[in-house]
Formats: structure tokens, C-alpha cells, sequence
């Protein structure tokens, strides 16, 4: 499999000066499969230049995993080109809402008055499966979900493909619940986790559903995974900032196969 990084800001984009080498476009990571199948996570604003880099392609059919309802996670969508394709169909995978179906949800935001165009309009075909503790099987990739610590019905995905995979737990806050999302993250080759804060920002914001650095870095030794990609950067972070977290990630976890995530970068996972 292969995985490009579109967006890996979280909460909010933050495009400007400060932030180029890490990226300002919040969460979407493309994954492809070794037969050429598109699996899209999370549909930040990062999603819209992905849906640009398909207009040769016209895929018939994606995949799109939401971990969550949260706007950093799904505010890319009402501008993802191939929901206006009449010949596409995207099957969007996402937590089990407490109240209202799933795709209420999504409706509620991707209408008017908070959206030009009304759900219902939009050319493609799209299709709701509503997860939590589930595994699933498609085009010979193995898929499992997970509820992991955040406000609101949010999980992590761990998928699978010939014996390589990749756990994305973008948003967590395992200073609440220590394995939380852990058996998605055990032994991946790739973990995709939640690093957003230093240890001083942590102090002012517990319960705000991320995970400081030394608590990251715990959990990366617990998980171990073959290598690991620090994600949802805080907006207020500056890619010096970034930089100096890493530095921090790398010295507690005590392995250099600790990277800030980068928008527009591809990761073989193998
Ligand atoms: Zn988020
Ligand atoms: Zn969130």
C-alpha cells in the first residue's frame, strides 16, 4: 500500500508563511492499494486537491473513512470533485452517531444555510455504512474499527493488506484511557497518531480529546510500531515549532523512526 499525506493540520486549517514545510490543510491521507483501489481517510480541507489529482483517473468507486463529525475532518468534502461525477459512488465509513444517522449528519452541514448546494444534489452516488467496533473485508484489504478517546463517536481504522498495515488515530486522548485505540495500533508498520500538543499546552487543555508529547510517546513504546507519523499539528504551531517537537517525540520515544507528518508526501507501506 501507499499513503499521501493531503492534510495533517488539525482543528483548523492554517495556511501562511509559518506553516509551508508541515502544511496548513487539515486531515485526508489517500491510501492506495497494490490493485490500484482508492481508500480516502478523513475529508479535511486536504481532500479537495486530492479530488484535483483524480480528474484524469474518474474512479468508479472510493472508499472514505471518517474517524469523526468534528469540521476539521469533513469540511473538504462539499469540494472533493468526484462528488459532482454521476459515474462515481463513494461509500463513506464513519462512527455510529448517539441520535441521528450518520449521514443526517453530514447532510446537516453539507446543505444550506451552511452550504450552497443541498445533499441530495450532489451528482454522485453516495452510499453510508455506520461503524464502531467493527471488521470488514473489501477488494482484499482487511479493515477493522475501533472507538477511541475524543468527544463525540469517534474511531480509529486499522487496514490491512498482504501482511502490511496502517493504523490511523488522528484524533486521541490517551492520557484519559491508555489503550485507546492500542490494539488498532499494535505493530503496524505504519501508526498516523494524534501528537498535538507540548506537555505545557497539555496542562490547560485536558479533556479537549488530543495527546501531548510525552503521553505520544508512551504510547508509541507501548505500540510499537515499524515507524510512526506525529499528526494533527495544533494551528497555532509553527514549523520550527513542529520541528522542536519532534525533536522532543524522538528523544522519549527513543527511536528515529518518529516524522512529523507533511503535507503532500508519500509513504510506502511495506
Ligand atoms: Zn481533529
Ligand atoms: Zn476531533
Amino acid at each position: 500500500m501507499r499513503a499521501t499525506i493531503w492534510g495533517c493540520r488539525g482543528s483548523l486549517a492554517t495556511p501562511g508563511a509559518s506553516t509551508v514545510r508541515y502544511g496548513g490543510n487539515t486531515t485526508s491521507v489517500e491510501l492506495r492499494t497494490s490493485t490500484g483501489g482508492l481508500i480516502v481517510l478523513d475529508a479535511g480541507t486536504g481532500i479537495r486537491s486530492l479530488g484535483l489529482s483524480l480528474a484524469r483517473e474518474h474512479p468508479p468507486q472510493i472508499h472514505l473513512l471518517l474517524t469523526h463529525m468534528h469540521l476539521d475532518h469533513v469540511e473538504g468534502l462539499g469540494f472533493f470533485a468526484p462528488l459532482f461525477d454521476p459515474a462515481c459512488t463513494i461509500t463513506i465509513w464513519g462512527p455510529r452517531p448517539d441520535d441521528l444517522p450518520l449521514r443526517d449528519h453530514l447532510a446537516a452541514y453539507l446543505s444550506p444555510p451552511l452550504f450552497p448546494v443541498p445533499f441530495e444534489r450532489f451528482p454522485s452516488t453516495i452510499e453510508f455504512v455506520e461503524v464502531r467496533e467493527d471488521a470488514w473485508e473489501m477488494d482484499g484489504v482487511r479493515i477493522r474499527s475501533a472507538p477511541v478517546r475524543h468527544p463525540g463517536p469517534t474511531v480509529g481504522y486499522r487496514i490491512e493488506e498482504n501482511g502490511n498495515s496502517l493504523a490511523f488515530i488522528p484524533d486521541n486522548e490517551p492520557a484519559l484511557e491508555a489503550d485507546s485505540g492500542l490494539a488498532l495500533a499494535a505493530g503496524v508498520d505504519l501508526l498516523v497518531h494524534d501528537a498535538q500538543y507540548t506537555a505545557e499546552e497539555y496542562a490547560t487543555r485536558a479533556g479537549w480529546g488530543h495527546t501531548a508529547i510525552p503521553d505520544f510517546a508512551s504510547y508509541v513504546r507501548e505500540a510499537a510500531p515499524s515507524r510512526t507519523v506525529m499528526f494533527h499539528h495544533d494551528p497555532s504551531h509553527t514549523d520550527e515549532e513542529l520541528e522542536t517537537m519532534e525533536q522532543a517525540a524522538r528523544e522519549l520515544v527513543g527511536l528515529e523512526t518518529v516524522d512529523l507528518a507533511r503535507e503532500g508526501v508519500e509513504i510506502a507501506i511495506e
